[in-house]
């Protein structure tokens, strides 16, 4: 049995679908790599949020899910977020107005758990810290599209 991962052929996807797949797979991972690689910078890398700059927690979080995903990566649709800001945004516990403030969830600002549920609620209100250029901030359109949800989800 020793080696025989090293004997191993290499995958060959002969069916096309199959290939049609991992291609459309690696295209969107390379779209995930640019769309990282230009949306952490255009927030001086830091997470737009809590400011956190450990590049290694941030994350480049869609605002809308992108129809797009093989094209260009737009940074007005993206935010730099920290590990459990992207987490709380993908969740709708905590979203971002047009008005580029920070709207927590009222189940997480009922709730009463410890330091950490007392640091994220304290964002409530807060402005984002916002990308230098222009062109890089986040389009209000989307927040506002996003921002709809998260309230719908909230009185539900
Ligand atoms: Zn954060």
């Amino acid at each position: 049995m020793v080696g025989a991962l090293d004997e191993r052929e290499p995958v060959l996807l002969e069916d096309p679908i199959e290939r049609r797949y991992a291609v459309r797979e690696m295209r969107v991972r390379v779209h995930q790599a640019r769309f990282r690689g230009r949306v952490i910078p255009a927030y001086q890398s830091q997470c737009t949020m809590c400011r956190l700059k450990e590049v290694r927690l941030l994350d480049a979080a869609h605002i809308t899910s992108d129809a797009d995903l093989l094209g260009e990566p737009a940074v007005p649709n993206g935010l730099s977020l920290c590990a459990i800001h992207h987490r709380a945004f993908d969740q709708s516990l905590v979203a971002v107005t047009p008005a580029y403030r920070i709207a927590v969830s009222p189940r997480l600002l009922t709730d009463e758990d410890g330091p950490m549920l007392t640091l994220l609620q304290g964002f409530d209100g807060v402005e984002i810290a916002l990308p230098e250029r222009r062109s890089h901030q986040p389009d209000p359109k989307r927040l506002a599209r996003r921002y709809e949800e998260f309230l719908a989800l909230a009185e539900a």
